[in-house]
């Protein structure tokens, strides 16, 4: 959301009410004025400008103000206007920036507050824009009455930071379907969106930043301000542009000197200038500033701690004697530093910062950086200032501020780094691991990069209120609770997993990512991806048993696998420009697209010659930023010298083919007669490749290597042969005679598909019905999900994928077990309302059964992470399934726990389905129940279980309920876990019409809830549709709300694609899989008719 979104109706009354209040003008009420100038805008423009007394700028001015009825009239002057002038103002103004600082935007898709008609978009959802707190007096003491709040507040997106790992926990399918405009839409959809220039000029470097901020935390939530931005003049300028966001400042406190000459008057400022749309201050001044010089720019600013979860912002929890505690902490990725403080809000533009905290004696204030000392505030009893001392250089993004009343642990790395870990006093304790494993990872980072960290301390904190996954800013992560804290007692086994993979993954970023920084947001695949499969080798370090290095290819690349074979994905190096578009590239393609082909990468450079390559790259940057190109060339140096690569070769040539372009490919292998050469192709992979129209020019470098009966050898991951680009058909030859299988991708490090003939795929099945054990678990993985998505996508017959399944009666290993229940998933989501389910529920009931007996219901503390997460899956299935005994048992522990709420002896790792079905059995009572123990709980993995487990009752008045108390987050259910609650009630096929129905009706609501459309929401609701009336339905839905859809506009393009693709499968697979599963004798129909 930016603030470009408020329609006119809103400015106008906003002017309007202003005037009546008396209030100070600030911010916006300049913008208008400034607006004149805005291409687009012109016209509103002439409406506003009537309203508008001369030069409004900061100071009070008496002015005049218009009626409401004026307002409307001079409205549908503007609309009339606009109609008649706009686009053509719209293309032929001036852009207000040389051609040199431009970014070419290249994304298409139309996006709200694009176009003139937005007075009919929903602006009664939308925050407004100004604040109504006093203004900043920084002598005045704290205002402890609590004013209303300001309707300004920024307003949330979906968890965007982390998100990739966000869904690993959440245990879903992956990701947010995040796709470019495909070849199918419509043309007059496709016409370039020509937007403004977002990027700053690169004629001012900001070199260093002194910030003090006061947080009223415990009153009014404003936030008293100050800045000094030290600034070297690159370019002759006679701007000073910046930006800001939802801060009020005051023109006449805004200063310009010489950094040479603090006692200087200060440079003339002619002009304030606020530009709205692009969140923008320009100071016009009188003169140029002569290149090659420094100035210091200082200004006092208001802001208010918001309480939607990123810029500087609130929240509370509950102690244990029930008072309300408050916390003020950031989250500034990728464009909220702005609204914290002004500032050059770019990556690329790096610089020191040093950080003033005002807080009260009894909460404690952190930072990037350690306390450097304290100082009472003068004139305001109990309250102090804490200096930091000044950081490395760094980007904006990763600057943070918790101010709490928190409580800690500490230890000190190997290398002396002092390691904290901070948490609430009640449940510090669960903060144990984390205080464990926390140096442990950063010292073998620190090992693994061979390059030293460079701050003196590591602070992470666990917040009850947090939007992503957590967040690595430089020497403070924040992490939401759930993602650091783990209490062995009422935890599972996964959540400690889940605690390891993101502190290991935030860790990783303070190399990649914070030492070298992407130049600009196109690049966060990079940062991401490096960070989401360095998670693992960090996770393998400390955790050697967990074996997770085969479970990557069922978390990540089997996971985006499903996501990039749509023709509507998107390539993962994307040119993006506002902060709608940056925000939409925190998705599964960046973070697991991006993890996979770096691990591809990995393994045919070999791990040396990357750590090599990285080192270098890394000391080369250091505190600097890069591009991708520059990290193909030191990879491609190192490679070269250690004779890893062909040295006619490049890691650029290679790489560029799968960032550059969307998808992967399935490499066809068809064996001669007698088996010894095979022909292999490659095509792009589509789920639906009925509707493509241009994958014929999609080609990649693709790094081949296979395994054989004769030679079952799975641990030489490095390439035999390159497939270039430019080759469709190779002969690969040497393979065994005919009746020996071959089975390409060792290890399924590249990021492919492979298809064979018939006869292939035969002797595989053979040989895993015979001894699976010969092909690698990672291999048994690759084997299933590609099988059963090539069926799906009508590449292989189904009697062949599902026959497959046959041998897992012997399967022991959790990673091919967990390929063939999520290929299972989608299946059964496709039956679940057709009269061929009962017949396939049958089927894979006495699939799981074995396997769930093998396992027991029983929880056993000795047992092995792995053995734990077969158990789970195993019991998950079978309940799910209708198996009574796993019925019964659940049934049984819960009202055992029912009966004595104090001790629940359910073990963490199988409450989910214990819950979920013991209140799916039940009724009110048993619902009840678990929400009383929500409020209770003090265990955020245990929230999140009970919150699931709600959504899961067959009630349909249980479930409306539900939904109606997570919108607003009054009554009990947190904003951060709003989509938690719809999600649960969607995922349930019962709840899913009336989940569908409730977004319908409340979109209005929902919508101002989140402040935008929520992906997670419109994802989960439409998972389960297949029919064409739900594809009407949605593409009606779409079409109502194409101008609030945002950066959740790809998320419907996808969900219809999918749909469509579904309608198309079961048109052609149904009968076949109902016929199939006859045969096997599971019949569909009714005994006796
Ligand atoms: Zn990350």
């Amino acid at each position: 959301m930016t603030e470009g979104n408020f329609s006119l109706v809103e400015m106008v009354s906003l002017q309007m009410n202003r005037r009546h209040s008396g209030q100070h003008d600030f911010y916006l009420s300049s913008t208008l004025k400034d607006h004149a100038k805005k291409r687009r805008m012109s016209s509103d423009i002439v409406a506003m400008d009537m309203a508008q007394p001369e030069n409004a700028a900061f100071a009070k001015k008496s002015g005049f103000f218009i009626s409401r009825g004026m307002a409307w009239f001079l409205l549908l002057l503007f609309v009339s206007g606009l109609l008649a002038t706009g686009l053509l103002v719209y293309y032929y103004a001036p852009d207000p920036y040389p051609s040199s600082v431009q970014e070419k935007h290249q994304q298409e898709t139309p996006r709200p507050g694009d176009v003139t008609s937005e007075v009919e978009s929903p602006s009664a959802h939308r925050p407004k824009t100004t604040t109504s707190t006093s203004s900043p007096s920084t002598s005045a003491p704290p205002s402890t009455t609590t004013s209303a709040a300001p309707d300004n507040e920024e307003v949330p997106e979906e968890v965007v930071v982390e998100r990739g790992r966000e869904d690993v926990l959440e245990g879903e399918d992956g990701e947010e379907g995040e796709i470019m405009p495909s070849p199918d839409t419509p043309e007059e959809e496709r016409q370039p969106t020509k937007k403004p220039n977002v990027r700053l000029p690169r004629s001012l470097k900001p070199v260093h930043y002194q910030i003090k901020l006061q947080p009223f935390v415990r009153g009014n939530f404003s936030i008293f301000g100050y800045v000094e931005i030290e600034m070297e003049v690159l370019e002759p300028t006679a701007e000073i542009v910046l930006h800001i966001l939802n801060i009020e400042t005051h023109n006449d406190t805004v200063k310009l000197q010489p950094a040479d000459n603090p006692g200087h008057s200060g440079l003339k400022i002619v002009k304030h200038e606020y530009d709205h749309e692009r969140e923008f201050y320009i100071a016009h001044l009188e003169e140029p500033l002569e290149q090659g010089q420094y100035y210091v720019l200082s200004m006092n600013f208001l802001g208010y701690l918001n309480d939607k979860l990123k810029g500087f912002y609130r929240s509370s929890y509950k102690d244990e004697e029930g008072n309300e505690r408050w916390i003020a902490s950031t989250q500034f990725q990728p464009t909220h530093a702005r609204a914290a403080f002004p500032c050059f809000d770019e990556p690329g533009m790096k610089a020191t910062f040093e950080v003033f905290l005002g807080r009260e004696e009894n909460m404690t204030s952190i930072s990037n950086m350690p306390l450097a000392e304290t100082l009472p505030l003068d004139d305001q009893e109990g309250w102090y200032w804490d200096r930091f001392n000044t950081s490395v250089p760094m980007s904006t993004y990763l600057v943070a501020f918790v101010v709490s009343d928190f409580v800690y642990l500490n230890s000190t790395t190997d290398n002396g780094t002092s390691f904290r870990v901070w948490a609430r006093e009640s449940v510090i304790d669960q903060a144990e691991y984390a205080n464990d494993i926390g140096p442990k990872l950063l010292s073998y980072f620190e090992d693994y990069f061979q390059v030293p960290y460079p701050l003196p301390k590591q602070d992470m904190i666990a917040l009850p209120n947090f939007l992503g996954g957590a967040m690595e800013n430089w020497g403070l992560i924040i992490y939401r609770e759930t993602s650091m804290l783990f209490d062995l007692e009422s935890s599972a086994a996964e959540n400690q997993r889940w605690v390891t993979l993101v502190m290991a993954h935030e860790l990783a970023h303070q190399w990649f990512g914070n030492i070298v920084t992407p130049k600009w947001w196109d690049d966060l695949w990079l940062n991401e991806g490096f960070a989401s499969f360095v998670q693992y080798i960090g996770m393998d370090h400390v955790q050697p048993s967990w074996k997770v290095m085969e479970q990557f290819v069922i978390d990540t690349l089997q996971s985006v696998f499903a996501l990039d074979c749509l023709e509507s994905s998107h390539p993962i190096s994307l040119k993006v420009g506002d902060p709608d578009e940056i925000s939409q590239i925190f998705d599964g393609i960046s973070y697991n697209k991006g993890s996979s082909i770096i691990r591809m990468m990995i393994h045919f450079l070999t791990e040396a010659s990357l750590r090599k390559g990285l080192t270098n790259y890394l000391e080369e940057f250091k505190y600097n930023n890069a591009e991708q190109d520059d990290l193909w060339k030191y990879l491609t140096m190192a490679a070269h010298e250690d004779g890893t690569l062909p040295t006619d070769l490049t890691v650029k040539t290679i790489m560029d083919t799968w960032t550059l372009q969307m998808g992967y490919p399935v490499i066809n292998v068809t064996r001669s007669p007698d088996g010894t050469t095979a022909t292999v192709t490659q095509e792009r992979y589509l789920l639906n490749k009925k509707d493509s129209r241009d994958d014929s020019k999609y080609s990649w470098w693709v790094p081949l290597n296979y395994a054989s009966q004769g030679n079952p050898n799975f641990t030489v991951t490095s390439p035999l042969v390159w497939m270039k680009d430019s080759e469709s058909e190779i002969t690969v030859s040497s393979l065994p005679s005919g009746d020996e299988w071959v089975i390409f991708n060792v290890q399924e490090t590249g990021f492919y598909r492979v298809n064979y003939d018939d006869d292939n795929w035969n002797l595989i099945i053979e040989q895993l019905k015979a001894d699976h054990e010969v092909i690698h678990t990672i291999n048994r993985a690759q084997i299933i999900d590609d099988a059963m998505d090539l069926a799906r996508a009508g590449h292989l017959s189904y009697e062949i994928a599902l026959d497959i399944y046959t041998y897992l009666g012997n399967e022991t290993e959790y990673v091919p077990w967990k390929s063939a229940v999520n290929k299972l998933e989608s299946l059964v989501e496709l039956f679940e309302r057709t009269g061929g389910y009962g017949a396939l529920q049958s089927y894979i009931k006495d699939m799981i059964v074995p396997l769930y007996e093998s396992v027991g219901f029983e929880h056993n503390a000795s047992d092995s992470l792995l053995t734990q997460f077969k158990r789970k899956t195993a019991l998950s299935w079978a309940c799910r399934l209708g198996h009574q005994d796993c019925l019964d048992n659940s049934a049984a522990l819960y009202r055992q726990w029912m009966e004595d709420p104090q001790t629940n002896t359910i073990s963490p790792n199988i409450k989910e389905t214990v819950y979920c079905r013991a209140i799916e059995a039940g009724g009110d009572k048993e619902w009840e129940f678990a929400w009383n123990m929500f409020l209770e709980t003090t265990v955020a993995s245990e929230t999140l279980v009970l919150l699931k487990a709600m959504g899961c009752t067959k009630k349909i008045w249980l479930l409306s309920r539900y939904l109606e108390m997570a919108f607003p987050t009054d009554r009990g259910i947190k904003l951060q876990d709003s989509e938690v609650v719809f999600s649960a009630v969607a995922k349930n096929p019962v709840g899913r019409p009336l989940a569908w129905t409730f977004l319908r009706d409340n979109w209005g609501k929902i919508y101002k809830h989140y402040g935008k459309a929520n992906r997670r929401i419109l994802k989960s609701v439409t998972a389960g549709f297949n029919t064409r009336q739900q594809l009407k339905e949605v593409q009606l839905f779409q079409e109502e709300h194409k101008r609030d859809l945002g950066a959740a506009s790809r998320t419907m393009e996808n969900a219809i694609e999918r749909i469509t693709n579904d309608i198309a499968w079961m048109d052609s697979n149904y009968q076949n899989i109902v016929d199939w599963l006859e045969s096997q004798g599971y019949s569909s129909k009714v005994s006796n008719i």
